[in-house]
């Protein structure tokens, strides 16, 4: 079943893989499925390279397991909460990729210092509190903090984003690595120069409405 979906989301997983966003097992991307409101996400502790279309597990928004032969991911709980109670949100993904997750260590916000940002994200990326993992308190915490925004970064843990697709969720954890990575190196030559909220906005606007084909 949803056999479509699967191969979106199993191609996230190898995308994260490719540009360096995950390393071992860690890292989880699910989708909905908007018709049935199913969900599709990674196995728990499977790797990479042992990640096939197959193997993804089906849940429902209670967490039960509809098709797939393994233990869903230990985050499942958490991307099921935002599904939940963020009904526009089609894709979750969740890294820890390093430099959005240094971020996380020291637990702040990160600024809009770069036109790419406030491109694509539109404002700053918000920090969520410490909470367990397992169960639904980083689904909460996200939900409580999100806003606006694609992407939050859970203090002390590391990256979370959506997105009203699988592409726009994978955007947005490739984007948000990258600027983190700028942010960090931007440090070694100065403080970094935040651009002004109604440029932000202005840019986001034209970004929403100009870019592309
Ligand atoms: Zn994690």
């Amino acid at each position: 079943m949803l056999e479509n979906l699967k191969k979106e989301v199993y191609r996230a997983h190898i995308k994260l893989w490719e540009n360096r966003l995950v390393m071992w097992t860690s890292g989880n991307v699910s989708a909905r499925d908007p018709k049935t409101d199913l969900v599709v996400i990674k196995p728990s502790g499977v790797s990479y390279d042992k990640l096939l279309p197959d193997n993804l597990v089906v849940v429902d928004l209670n967490g039960n397991i509809i098709e797939g032969n393994l233990k869903p991911s230990v985050d499942m709980a958490t991307h099921l909460y935002v599904y939940k109670h963020m009904p526009e949100v089609m894709s979750v993904i969740h890294t820890h990729s390093t430099y959005a997750s240094a971020f996380a260590a020291i637990g702040k916000p990160i600024p809009v210092c770069l036109t790419a940002m406030a491109d694509f994200f539109g404002r700053d990326i918000p920090v969520g509190e410490l909470v367990l993992i397992g169960e639904e308190e980083i689904g909460k915490e996200i939900v409580r903090k999100i806003g606006n925004s694609k992407a939050i970064i859970m203090k002390n843990h590391g990256p979370f984003t959506i997105g009203a697709s699988v592409n726009e969720a994978l955007q947005a954890a490739i984007f948000l690595e990258e600027t983190a990575k700028v942010l960090i190196m931007s440090r070694i030559l100065g403080e970094p120069q935040p651009i002004p909220e109604s440029m932000v906005k202005i840019l986001h606007k034209n970004y929403n409405e100009k870019y592309g084909q």
